[in-house]
């Protein structure tokens, strides 16, 4: 592994194998894969754009021949830093590969290649009565490979399952080169499953050149509800009760004051400005099923102090309200220059204890923290807003996120929840597991054949390679950059 210059001899075997034009390498075009969707930055030497499986193959090869870095690359909305090419080396970007190539509807399937966008799919199956269930947040941009990558989650998978409950089989491209599959069109395969374990893996085992993943029938009925609280404490009291009642709804998602300031004034999707908070809660199934357990979340919210709660009165309307929350992130950028996204995890009946530790980190350092998050699942997203122009906030900010993920740790959670490990929060590994248990899993990323140079510097703690070569990356960015 090494930050030395590519040989112009395998930038040229890259332009023989793909195309010239699908092989970047000048600093001006190799800048704008810098980032991924959070704050981590590493600059690539070569970025490459395969269309099929046999250029990812060729591309990974050539890469290991000449000992560069090999870095998997989807639509660069991670929120981990794990497209992010730590110490330089290829970034193999795989959005060409978009197309959906069978759909089995009788027996509710899609092979698509790992480029597609998870709208797109959910879309183009749209007329056969189905979609595909996983849809986090950034479903309008991320593949499916990022999802089956990072083992995504969102809004409905509360009652649907995250990405691997969806996902029957995978075609890989191993770190030698070499093509394989895992799984297949059955359940309950013999043998060890592969695919499970490539599900979440961040892009450090191999490259998925194709995913064949379950399909579901659109419900009959969807009934949206927009729960209004004064404050934080009463909303997430709401979310344990709902589903202290026995019921799952299909989405369970808490916006907060400050999430609702961004958001209202740029998509105007009916947030009350003076809300302490607000739940937009799903449920889905039959009719009669739908109007029972919209009326139980309706009674459970009024009883717990709710001010109002509306509900959506046709599909415009519901998917208004969903406007909100899906442009949440993004809508952040109205009111502040930077944002740091967190993602923790912890027991749904500890959020309200968790949440007001949250607040109390962004008062201590002097930070607005805007929560918008999966509260069904416990799983918070708190962003803490700041401007990384101001001389050692970048700095601060990372100090009071880990705080933030120490406090989800001590309530009995973990540090991610959906967005992974990646670059950012390999050093909190060693809270969650023992050495033994990443030492395992270091043997495992071996035995597939994946060494240092396979999406290094990602998922585990930093080694004594990865700190060197990543202190003269930060050396070329200056003593504010944060890798
Ligand atoms: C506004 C916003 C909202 C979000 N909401 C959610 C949410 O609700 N739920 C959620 O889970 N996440 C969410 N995310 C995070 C992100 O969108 C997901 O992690 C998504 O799965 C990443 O997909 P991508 O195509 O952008 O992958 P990238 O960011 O390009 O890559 C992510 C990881 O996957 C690896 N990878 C990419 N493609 C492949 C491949 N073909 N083979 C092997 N490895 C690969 C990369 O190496 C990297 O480690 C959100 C992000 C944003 C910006």
């Amino acid at each position: 592994m090494s930050l030395s210059p590519v040989p112009v001899a395998a930038i040229e075997e890259l332009k023989r194998a793909l195309s010239p034009d699908r092989v970047l390498s000048e600093p001006g075009d190799l800048v704008v894969f810098e980032y991924d969707g959070t704050i981590e930055r590493g600059v690539p030497q070569v970025v490459v754009f395969p269309d099929t499986v046999e250029e990812v193959s060729a591309a990974v090869r050539i890469a290991g021949k000449y000992g560069l870095p090999v870095v998997p690359r989807g639509a660069g909305t991670g929120l981990s830093g794990g497209a992010v090419a730590a110490v330089g080396g290829v970034l193999v970007v795989l959005t060409r590969m978009k197309r959906i190539l069978e759909v089995d509807v009788q027996n509710m399937t899609a092979l698509v290649e790992p480029g597609v966008v998870n709208l797109d799919l959910s879309k183009a199956v749209a007329k056969h009565g189905l979609y595909y269930a996983p849809d986090p947040s950034s479903q309008r941009a991320c593949t499916i490979g990022g999802n089956v990558a990072e083992n995504a989650g969102g809004p409905h998978c509360l009652a649907y399952g995250v990405t691997t409950n969806h996902v029957l089989g995978l075609e890989l491209v191993l770190a030698d080169g070499t093509v394989v599959w895992a799984g297949g069109g059955v359940r309950d395969l013999p043998g060890y499953d592969l695919t499970g374990l490539v599900v979440g893996s961040e892009g450090t085992l191999c490259i998925v050149t194709k995913a064949l993943v379950r399909l579901m029938r659109i419900p009959e009925s969807t009934r949206t509800l927009l729960a209004i609280f004064d404050s934080i404490e009463e909303a997430t009291a709401a979310v344990s009760a709902v589903i202290g009642a026995g019921l799952v709804p299909a989405a369970l998602e808490m916006i907060d004051r400050e999430i609702i300031r961004a958001v209202e004034p740029a998509l105007h999707v009916g947030y009350p400005l003076d809300a302490g908070a607000v739940l937009l809660i799903e449920v889905e199934g039959l009719r009669e099923s739908t109007a029972e357990e919209a009326a139980l979340a309706r009674r459970i919210c009024d009883e717990l102090g709710a001010r109002e709660v509306r509900e959506a009165t046709d599909a415009p309307d519901r998917e208004r309200l969903w406007a909100g929350r899906k442009g949440a992130i993004s809508a952040i950028g109205r009111i502040s220059p930077n944002y740091y996204v967190l993602d923790g995890v912890v027991p749904r009946t500890k959020l309200p204890e968790v949440m007001a530790k949250v607040a109390g980190v962004g008062e201590r350092h002097g930070f607005i923290i805007a929560n918008v998050f999966h509260a069904g699942d416990g799983n918070l997203h708190p962003n803490i807003l700041f401007d990384e122009r101001r001389p050692g906030e970048t700095h601060r900010v990372l100090e009071a996120g880990e705080e933030i993920m120490r406090i989800c740790v001590d309530a009995g959670g973990s540090i991610t929840g959906e967005h992974g490990v990646g670059l950012e929060k390999r050093d909190y590994m060693s809270w969650i597991f023992s050495e033994t248990d990443v030492e395992a899993m270091q043997r495992l990323k071996s035995a597939f054949g994946a060494g240092e140079s396979f999406n290094p510097c990602k998922a585990f703690p930093t080694s004594k390679g990865c700190g060197e070569l990543q202190a003269k990356v930060i050396q070329s960015f200056g003593p504010d950059a944060y890798i």
